[in-house]
């Protein structure tokens, strides 16, 4: 299996489109997640996300198919082993984008994993981008908000922490911190 990059940190602080940039920029797969969280609007299967019900993730969870998993706001989020196997041919590092719970989990798990936290440069502007957005409604912006709040505590438990002030910037930091531990 090729490498680990994790990236995490609370929902609404850019991961994803950092990720993309670090995606992109470095020519890295990514690991296409499961969840039994419902399509938002444009949302494919197996593009996005692996959606499945609760009872198939479950299934898979207790058959030891997910290198991680965790629950977050009502919904429950996995790696699966074959995503990460079937994009390790070849690859220096396959990307992952996950929520803490999950990050900890390589974090114990993995010891070469390469782990990043992205932090918003303050509470006020993680809550504008998260209803900013508009994907959430109300209720789950209120969930999320709360998640982050404790998933922010932890963000001296991983080896790098880049904040989201500018997104040109923090992709740049991130590149240039994933390029120099893969070589
Ligand atoms: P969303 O519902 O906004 O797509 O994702 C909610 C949170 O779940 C985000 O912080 C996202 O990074 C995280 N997430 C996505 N895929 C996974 C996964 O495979 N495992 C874990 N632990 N978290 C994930």
């Amino acid at each position: 299996m090729a490498r680990l990059v994790v990236i995490t940190g609370p929902s609404g602080v850019g991961k994803g489109t950092l990720k993309r940039g670090l995606l992109s920029e470095l020519s890295l797969p990514e690991s296409i997640s499961a969840t039994t969280r419902l399509p938002r609007q444009g949302e494919t299967d197996g593009t996005e996300y692996h959606f499945l019900t609760r009872v198939e993730f479950e299934q898979r969870r207790d058959s030891d198919d997910f290198l991680e998993s965790a629950e977050y706001a009502g919904n429950l989020y996995g790696t699966l082993r074959s995503e990460v196997e079937a994009r390790s041919d070849g690859a220096k590092a396959v990307v992952l984008e996950i929520e803490t719970r999950g990050a900890e989990q390589i974090r114990d798990r993995d010891p070469d994993a390469i782990l990043i936290f992205i932090a918003p440069p303050n509470s006020a502007e993680l809550r504008k981008r998260l209803e900013g957005r508009g994907t959430d409604d109300p209720e789950q912006i209120a969930v999320r908000l709360a998640e982050a709040e404790r998933e922010l505590t932890l963000r001296d438990e991983f080896d790098t922490v880049i904040v989201n002030d500018d997104v040109a910037r923090a992709t740049a930091e991130l590149v240039t911190q994933v390029r120099s531990r893969l070589d």
